[in-house]
């Protein structure tokens, strides 16, 4: 019997070869960066590229095995809030930056992939997001309404001409959108639901986020042989900041029944990229306490995903599908409470030579109170499972009378910052620090772009004001 009941197909996948390196003594080095998932590997990254400084990696478990090795894999250029109430809250400009800035990412992507030849598949694609109320339509429209007196790019949005018989849009809305049969918008969204009436499209693509963090840090053990270490196992409890330096108490987190033994490591500058706080404390010896705030910045929701297997036989595709059945439940302002369910396929090797297509379903959520509470061993609840095969069943197209069979059923956990917005930046308490976090739900792409935004103000480029940056 497998002894962990949270084996996603990334994890399954990742058939890791590389020995664990466990820290064995004190060390002094120059940049720290905290968490081996996407961001810290990318962060890691582009401090390689860009600087010519020394970066020691540290991951309190194994590279990837974080949200990274427990996610969808949908790469978007999307936020967990929706444009019009960015704008609300931050202005156009910061709101068209932000989408702007995480757009940008797919850009790295090819440039990371070329520059270290990587393997890791990855399919990108036109994706789309299906809506059953007037409200999303209104506020599809309004977005890009918005993106367009912005001058920046706006999405393609697809209208039920069915319903546009029976419901009048305003005047300023009639160039953004085009009129199609529904049929069309179910094909869009492979579904037989005729509850959806609208479809948004914009650029996805699916990537397994674990084996591309792993195949990244090969390249750069490999390639930075001189400036690059990575310890595994290893945890930051204590990070003290003084005014020029920063001491780490590290602890290693042995499996191998060895006691637990602690070391110190001093270094120039932290960058935190754990997701939430899980394990950290931060003690500010040159300046205004950090740790109440730091402590209160994220919040824990455990998002449960299932998976199953079909023949290899259509294309890779990312759909989203805002799923509630009430319209009066509709609260725009609210859009984080709005249950959405996310479905994407792609080819997935199973065995060595045996392909199929992957179907990934995910959309239960499950609260936590701390961040640290969350079992990452934990088994799969039974009623996210049937939550997931409800939607199945009302969904996807000729699924209504079978029984799946799930190959894999996990779960993992996404740090909600109280923005919902991934953090960037340097603390304004002690620049010492940094952060590249908050999963948020939806961080593949935001991790990428915050790793390079570091790397680029640590050679000095001096960005504009950012939703992005970390709160005085
Ligand atoms: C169910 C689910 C579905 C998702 N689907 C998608 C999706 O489709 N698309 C998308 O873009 N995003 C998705 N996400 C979010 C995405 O996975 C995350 O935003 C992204 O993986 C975050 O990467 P990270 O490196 O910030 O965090 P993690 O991958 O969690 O890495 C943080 C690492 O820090 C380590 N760490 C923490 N504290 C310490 C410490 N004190 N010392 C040392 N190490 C420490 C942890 O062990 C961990 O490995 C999903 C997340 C979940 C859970």
């Amino acid at each position: 019997m497998n002894p962990n009941p949270n084996i996603s197909p990334w994890l399954y996948q990742l058939k890791r070869t590389r020995p664990v390196d466990i820290i064995s003594g004190d060390l002094t080095t120059d940049i720290v960066v905290v968490g081996g998932g996407i961001s810290g590997i990318m962060t890691a990254y582009f401090l390689l590229k860009h600087t010519n400084r020394e970066i020691t990696l540290v991951e309190g478990s194994k590279v990837a095995h974080g949200a990274t090795g427990h996610n969808a894999g949908q790469i978007v250029s999307e936020f967990e809030r929706p444009f019009t109430d960015l704008v609300r809250e931050y202005g156009l400009q910061k709101a068209v930056d932000a989408e702007e800035n995480t757009l940008y990412s797919w850009v790295l992507l090819d440039e990371i992939y070329a520059e270290a030849k990587l393997q890791t598949p990855l399919s990108s694609f036109m994706g789309y997001n299906g809506y059953k109320h007037r409200a999303h339509v209104v506020d599809a429209l309004k977005a890009n309404l918005l993106r367009q007196y912005a001058g920046t790019v706006t999405n393609p949005v697809y209208i039920a001409k069915e319903w546009l018989l029976r419901n009048k849009l305003p005047e300023e809305f009639k160039d953004l959108f085009q009129t199609v049969p529904q049929s069309d918008i179910l094909s869009l969204l492979e579904t037989e639901n005729t509850e959806y009436i609208c479809a948004t499209a914009l650029k996805k693509g699916c990537v397994n986020s674990a084996l591309l963090s792993e195949e990244i840090v090969g390249y750069l053990l490999a390639t930075f042989k001189a400036r690059f270490r990575l310890f595994e196992h290893t945890s930051v409890a204590l990070a003290s900041l003084n005014k020029d330096n920063v001491n780490l108490a590290v602890m290693t987190n042995r499996k191998d029944g060895n006691p637990e033994e602690g070391y110190q490591m001093h270094c120039n500058q932290v960058i935190l990229c754990t997701n939430g706080f899980e394990r950290i404390r931060i003690k500010n010896n040159s300046g205004d306490e950090i740790d109440a705030k730091f402590h209160h910045m994220v919040n824990g929701d455990i998002g449960y995903m299932a998976a199953y297997i079909e023949d290899l036989n259509h294309p890779p595709t990312a759909l989203g599908y805002y799923d509630q059945d009430e319209t009066d439940s509709v609260n725009i302002d609210a859009y984080n409470d709005i249950p959405y369910v996310y479905k994407t396929r792609r080819p997935y090797e199973l065995e060595k030579n045996e392909m199929h297509n992957l179907i990934c379903i995910g959309g239960p959520e499950q609260q936590v109170a701390e961040t640290q509470d969350y079992d990452r061993y934990a088994p799969f609840i039974k009623e996210k499972g049937e939550i997931i095969d409800d939607f199945v069943r009302k969904n996807v197209l000729n699924h209504k009378d079978k029984t799946l069979e799930y190959k894999f059923k996990w779960h993992g956990i996404m740090c909600y910052t109280p923005s919902n917005m991934r953090v960037v930046g340097s603390e304004p308490k002690n620049p010492l620090l940094y952060y590249n976090l908050g999963c948020n739900g939806v961080g593949i792409m935001t991790s990428i772009f915050g790793g390079y935004k570091i790397a680029k103000m640590f050679v000095g480029e001096k960005f504009a004001p950012s939703i992005f940056d970390p709160k005085k």
